[in-house]
């Protein structure tokens, strides 16, 4: 499908944005090389900053936050909703740097831009709404409340698969909770991290409020590393995978910090066998090829009844076969490419472990438009049929890898549901009400996220997201996840004039 942008098309295409964005692009210089997973090619070249100047950046983020904390929140709501207009103002633009940088469709790198306009907007109410609340005082004359404050500067550290959204989560709350944010991007994506951090830049700017409440570091996991490991952050909110967040949640609790970890998923979706099949293979395509299967939601498991196993595969491989993979900026396209080769090994190997334990490969695997482009990594999307859940199931493999199985019972579907280490998110495809309470009660799934007659990816903004498990337990975005940005403090004031005790205790002198 479509032709794949040469070297310099792409090239040109992604310095024009940037720069329409805010971006210095002349001043792009140095030996690390940005490269673009749609034709596999150099798009730029830059500076990594040395893991030092982590320091620098946090004491600079230290300084703004003594100020910003002392600004009235619906104030620094009033920020927020001018990066929301230049988010608008930018969203094709933006856009097309997350699809030329990490892959994605058009219209899903456009959902992502999006999603920051939509979680902008929810910290815009949210910074007249930081509740506390007041409890009855067991004591006369007393009263009991609980009052939140800005904890201080928030680390951020994001995967190269929501290079902008999983930022504009962290930032659009911490900044109305009154926390700066220091930002160490994926070293995948270091285009669409200057370009949303230009933007937002322009609208501090704009409010008169400190330069430095966002600051990006373009560097390595050794950039990371110091940002996780620097008493100045006090909240390190990371995404990625379940293999960074053992390394930095361990290392963030050693120096009493506070971390939120957002890492990998394994992802499933139960269909029964009353569920709409109609509806299930829509739901079940789009969650777990679309992204090239490279969402931490992405569906990596279809568990189905038996009496619906058969028919459900027959209709997923056909639906597979039709699916357009290319040029992800291509009208038409729905599947982009892999980031790289590491993730298309990982997915060939994934299937060879599969079909050797007895696993049948019943929709596509293969490479696609080597021709075209040697250097880039398009695959159709696969479906591996399975009556197990082995070992390799049960990994995340970060590609569109979907492995499809059977079961008799219901309960044994929600024990398959939650037999992997992860606990992201999950669904079910019923039309029988017993079925769909069960999987969301205490008995159900395990999961962050349970779903009824929709897929497991596609989260709104309005919901708290996260997973269990090695998923790392962390909240963000809606709801009141706002509460990991904040530090509470309950206070008890006596306006009695005596100082009886709590609990009844005796202490006259
Ligand atoms: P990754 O773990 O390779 O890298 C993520 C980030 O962590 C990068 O910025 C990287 O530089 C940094 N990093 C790596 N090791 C580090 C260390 N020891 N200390 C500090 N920083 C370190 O992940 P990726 O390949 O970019 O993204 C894919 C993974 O992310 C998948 O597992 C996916 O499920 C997960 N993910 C999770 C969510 C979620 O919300 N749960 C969202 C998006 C992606």
């Amino acid at each position: 499908m479509s032709t794949i942008p040469s070297r310099s098309e792409l090239s040109e295409l992604a310095l024009d944005t940037a720069r329409r964005c805010g971006v210095d692009v002349g001043s792009l210089t140095g030996d690390v090389t940005a490269s673009s997973p749609v034709n596999g090619l150099p798009v730029a070249s830059l500076t990594w900053r040395d893991p030092a100047y982590v320091d620098e950046a946090v004491t600079r983020a230290g300084e703004a936050f003594r100020a910003w904390q002392r600004v009235p929140a619906p104030q620094r709501g009033a920020l927020v909703k001018r990066w929301a207009e230049l988010l608008t103002e930018h969203r094709d633009d933006l856009a097309t740097l997350v699809s030329i940088e990490a892959g994605k469709i058009t219209s899903e790198a456009r959902g992502e831009i999006q999603e920051m306009i939509d979680i902008c907007d929810f910290a815009v109410g949210l910074s007249r709404q930081l509740y506390g609340r007041t409890m009855p005082s067991e004591r006369p004359g007393h009263r009991l409340m609980e009052t939140w404050h800005p904890l201080g500067v928030v680390g951020v550290i994001s995967a190269f698969n929501f290079p902008a959204a999983v930022w504009s989560w962290n930032t659009a709350i911490a900044l109305v909770c009154g926390d700066p944010v220091v930002w160490k991007p994926s070293e995948l994506t270091p285009l669409t991290s200057l370009a949303c951090h230009a933007v937002l830049a322009q609208a501090i700017a704009e409010h008169g409020a400190p330069e430095a409440l966002s600051q990006v570091i373009l560097g390595g996991p050794e950039v990371g590393r110091a940002l996780v490991d620097h008493d100045g952050v006090a909240l390190l909110s990371a995404t990625g995978s379940t293999r960074m967040g053992r390394a930095v949640g361990p290392r963030v609790a050693e120096r009493f910090g506070r971390s939120l970890l957002e890492l990998g998923g394994n992802n499933a979706a139960v269909v029964t066998g009353s569920a709409d099949l109609d509806l299930a293979v829509r739901g079940i395509v789009f969650a777990a090829a679309g992204t090239a299967g490279q969402r931490c939601t992405t569906m990596r498991r279809v568990i189905a009844h038996t009496s619906v196993v058969d028919e459900l595969t027959d209709r997923l491989a056909a639906a597979y076969d039709r699916l357009p993979v290319g040029n992800p900026l291509a009208a038409g396209t729905l599947v982009g490419p892999l980031i790289g080769g590491a993730a298309y090994d990982a997915m060939t190997g994934a299937v060879a472990a599969a079909v050797g334990d007895g696993g049948v490969l019943v929709a596509g695997g293969g490479r696609v438009h080597e021709e075209l482009a040697p250097e880039a990594f398009y695959v159709r999307p696969a479906i591996v049929r399975t009556d197990r859940q082995t070992a390799v199931v049960a990994r995340e493999t970060f590609a569109p890898l979907l492995y499809v199985l059977p079961y008799d019972d219901f309960e044994a579907a929600i024990e398959l549901n939650n037999a992997v280490p992860q606990g992201l998110s999950s669904s079910v495809f019923t039309s029988d009400l017993a079925e769909a309470e069960l999987f969301l009660s205490a008995e159900g799934s395990d999961c962050g996220i349970a779903n009824v007659n929709i897929g497991t990816s596609g989260a709104e903004i309005g919901g708290a997201f996260g997973g269990e498990k090695q998923t790392g337990g962390g909240r963000e975005s809606g709801s009141d996840a706002w509460r990991a940005y904040m530090r509470r403090a309950t206070n008890t004031i006596n306006f009695s004039g005596e100082l009886p005790l709590a609990q009844g205790v005796d202490f006259t002198v």
